[in-house]
């Protein structure tokens, strides 16, 4: 039997990088925003800023590493949860600038020995050959439904003008994507 291939992102989804990237921004700004105030995937575009200047602090959020909160507690147990389903893939578009800090957060958390796919900005995901993905990006969760694949979609204040469909569920943890597969599997 063919085995099952998960996507599981990074940011936003096992790590809350933003929570480090908020915290840049308002100190070197002055500013008081919160996660519930990125309401968009674009968000940096309502700062006047750059993406670049976004990318620039996504490297000074990174290089604080250890700064990173998961985004739930016992992340191990519950990507060994995922792994029972199939293969499953930290799958993760970003400047290679921040890969290496990448795998000490990994190590840090428990997920060191899992196999990490490093993909180029832009590089569209649903076009990577797997079957589920565990994504928080309104943008991947769109393509990847249109793509005939399924998408658990981490539930997030920049994705909450998704609608689930047949394709898309909008999950509150990674123990509900774990349940969502498991269906999907068991109706397809
Ligand atoms: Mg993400």
């Amino acid at each position: 039997m063919r085995v099952l291939r998960i996507a599981l992102d990074l940011d936003g989804v096992l790590a809350d990088s933003i929570y480090v990237w908020l915290r840049i921004w308002n100190e070197s700004r002055k500013d008081s925003l919160t996660l519930e105030d990125v309401r968009c995937w674009d968000f940096w575009k309502g700062l006047g800023i750059t993406l670049s200047e976004f990318h620039r602090i996504f490297y000074r959020a990174w290089k604080n590493w250890r700064s990173i909160p998961p985004t739930e507690p016992n992340l191990t147990d519950k990507v060994a949860l995922l792994e029972e389903l199939g293969r499953v893939d930290i799958v993760t578009s970003r400047p290679r600038n921040t890969e290496e800090y990448v795998l000490k957060w990994l190590n840090m958390h428990g997920l060191g020995n899992r196999n990490v796919v490093f993909v180029k900005v832009g590089c569209k995901k649903s076009e990577l050959g797997y079957e589920f993905y565990i994504d928080d990006s309104p943008l991947n969760a769109e393509e990847i439904a249109s793509a005939g694949k399924y998408v658990a979609l981490y539930d997030r204040p920049w994705n909450r003008l998704v609608r689930d469909n047949e394709r898309i569920k909008r999950i509150m943890n990674l123990n509900e994507a774990y349940s969502f597969i498991k269906e999907c599997m068991s109706r397809c």
